[in-house]
């Protein structure tokens, strides 16, 4: 059976910052993956892996959630070998700098802007929804829910002329209700379970990897088994210290 690993990155920056990655240590990682035959996919990968299609030998996908401005130099380092990212943005973020204002668990960076974004779906980049506000939907009403939804598709429509795909649960955050009413507005939904894409993955709650436990692709080791060794390795320690990320 065809598989996906999917990686999650936030931010590049030169900080130890749990969810930034240095950025010469990911492009030393695309580099590398590269030589071995890997390329960075977008969502057309995901839906023919879904299809039980083939799927580009030695596939994986690069994604990037909220929008921060290091998303340029990502992009950068997966176009130079032919790959791409894809960005799951969160609409009301472009523009703010920093990107999170008084919040200290996240890495201090601008947001991308709109006329960066415009350049990056120009040459190739995915840009999907990761709702509007960045925010738990768990918390919200249905009707709140909806608005998220619909202001996100808005914003990416009038700003980039992109009709979404894909959505990413903010947090990762997802029960059944939430996963409903997305569903009806994404055919994809992107969630935290570990493992690797499959054509039986759940369509409303497919798996990713945080890349933060994958740090050691950028000097050594591949993709094969990755998703084992997250869900066998990295469980607990992720469970433990979900509630400190801002996923
Ligand atoms: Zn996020």
């Amino acid at each position: 059976m065809f598989s996906l690993p999917v990686l999650t990155f936030h931010a590049l920056a030169a900080t130890s910052h749990v969810v930034a990655w240095p950025e010469a240590a990911f492009d030393a990682m695309v580099l590398r993956l590269a030589r071995r035959g890997r390329t960075p996919q977008g969502l057309d990968a995901i839906e023919a892996c879904q299809a039980g299609r083939s799927v580009a030998k030695g596939g994986y996908l690069v994604t990037f959630d909220d929008g921060y401005e290091s998303v340029v130099a990502a992009h950068a380092s997966c176009r130079r070998v032919g790959g791409r990212i894809v960005l799951f943005l969160a609409t009301s973020l472009p523009e703010s700098n920093p990107i999170f204002p008084g919040e200290t668990e996240c890495p201090v960076q601008a947001a991308v802007t709109w006329s960066e974004l415009r350049e990056l779906v120009k040459d190739g980049a995915e840009v999907a929804s990761h709702g509007h506000r960045h925010v738990d939907l768990r918390k919200l009403s249905d009707f709140e829910i909806e608005h998220e939804l619909i202001n996100a598709k808005a914003a990416l429509r009038d700003y980039l002329g992109v009709a979404p795909r894909a959505f990413a649960y903010p947090f990762g955050a997802v029960n059944a209700r939430v996963r409903g009413i997305v569903g009806a507005h994404h055919a994809l939904a992107f969630g935290t379970r570990l493992g690797a894409v499959t054509a039986e993955s759940d369509a409303l709650d497919m798996p990713r990897l945080e890349a933060h436990y994958f740090r050691h692709l950028s000097t050594r080791g591949d993709l094969d088994g990755i998703a084992v060794q997250a869900y066998i390795g990295v469980r607990r320690v992720l469970r433990a210290v979900r509630g400190s990320f801002h996923g």
